[in-house]
């Protein structure tokens, strides 16, 4: 049976990506060579490594005095990296969620963290927006895509302060204003590649600011002076990126994503709007495009678990929400195609007309 993934990451990949993918671990750049035995520094890694950054700087129309890395770590990691390479007293954080937290806990390590505001009383189901950002902050974090509770902010703030955000789960899902930003980073499992190697879009002017001793792993610098190759960087993931990279151009670059995103999470949340069963779980006016979380409601608590059952015996994978959260969460990431929403609300639909 036709399989529709939901899974919040890692998560689906395009099926150009993954047939590229497994050619590589075959066959490498007609070296003969599995990708997978390759020296990191032969000229055909090499090439890769190039193309990724040139890709993340055309697709995302980054400007001149920006580097485009690829690390290791995880998402995770840079909530350390960011306060260890740019934190000298202060920093601001706006607090959306549970990835939003684990940062605000890292910095904590580096100096005085400033949480700027807060959903978290109620269960992060919005975007706070009534807030100051002081601006003696050395700069100001937010996660402009909470994977987990489903909110969003889709817009480029303009602030006296460095902008450093976690575009974790929705990157190149629209066009951004990179010269409002300092730092950009997320883990490449939800919207490019396989787990393993996470993005990292830095300033140059944003470095060297801070006194204290960096370890050489963690000092941007290190990745910035040696082109992300100082180790052995991710080298399949970085080649599965490339692979997105090129397909998303192909198929029009961040502009048409946006669209085809939109197109997507407005026939989910117009199912979910119009049932008689399910309800959102987010304010409307943050509702994420890439996560959406629902539940039953509540007389009809009840018919989660059978709802799951019902939806995977039509082949719908990944959407049983986050425990914190509770009901359902289906993520509707860039290469998902939208015949599997379809199918998922049509699933809605059919299960509703049998209670
Ligand atoms: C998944 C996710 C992370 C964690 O990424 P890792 O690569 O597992 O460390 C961080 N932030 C956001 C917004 C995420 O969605």
């Amino acid at each position: 049976m036709k399989k529709h993934n939901f899974y919040a990451g890692p998560s689906i990949l395009s099926q150009y990506t993954i047939n590229k993918t497994a050619e590589a671990i075959h066959d490498f750049a007609g070296t003969g060579l599995s990708i997978l035995e390759i020296s990191h520094r032969s000229k055909e890694f090499t090439a890769v490594i190039e193309e990724a950054q040139q890709l993340f700087k055309e697709l995302l129309d980054i400007p001149q005095g920006y580097h485009v890395l690829f690390l290791g770590g995880g998402a995770s990691l840079q909530f350390c990296m960011v306060p260890f390479n740019l934190l000298k007293s202060k920093a601001a954080y706006l607090d959306t969620g549970t990835w939003a937290n684990k940062a605000i806990k890292e910095a904590k390590l580096f100096g005085q963290v400033d949480v700027v505001a807060s959903s978290k009383p109620d269960n992060y189901t919005y975007i706070p927006k009534d807030y100051t950002v002081p601006a003696d902050a050395d700069y100001f974090h937010i996660t402009t895509n909470n994977t987990i509770y489903g909110t969003e902010i889709r817009q480029d703030f303009d602030l006296p302060v460095r902008l450093v955000a976690d575009m974790s789960s929705d990157i190149f899902t629209r066009p951004i204003d990179v010269s409002k930003y300092d730092i950009i980073y997320g883990g490449a499992q939800k919207n490019i590649a396989p787990a393993g190697v996470t993005f990292v879009i830095v300033k140059e002017d944003a470095l060297g600011k801070v006194e204290r001793a960096i370890p050489t792993m963690l000092d941007y610098r290190t990745h910035v002076d040696k082109g992300s190759m100082f180790n052995t960087p991710p080298v399949l993931p970085i080649f599965s990126a490339v692979q997105t990279l090129r397909w998303y151009k192909e198929m029009g670059g961040v502009k048409r994503l946006e669209q085809l995103d939109n197109e997507k999470a407005a026939l989910l949340y117009d199912a979910i709007d119009s049932s008689r069963l399910f309800v959102g779980t987010v304010a409307h006016e943050d509702r994420s495009i890439m996560n959406v979380c629902f539940v039953m409601k509540p007389e009809y608590k009840d018919l989660e678990k059978d709802f799951l059952d019902f939806a995977s015996s039509r082949g719908i994978v990944g959407i049983k929400g986050h425990r914190s959260v509770g009901g359902f969460r289906a993520s509707l990431y860039n290469a998902l195609p939208i015949d599997s929403v379809r199918v998922l609300v049509e699933a809605m639909k059919d299960f509703e007309n049998k209670h």
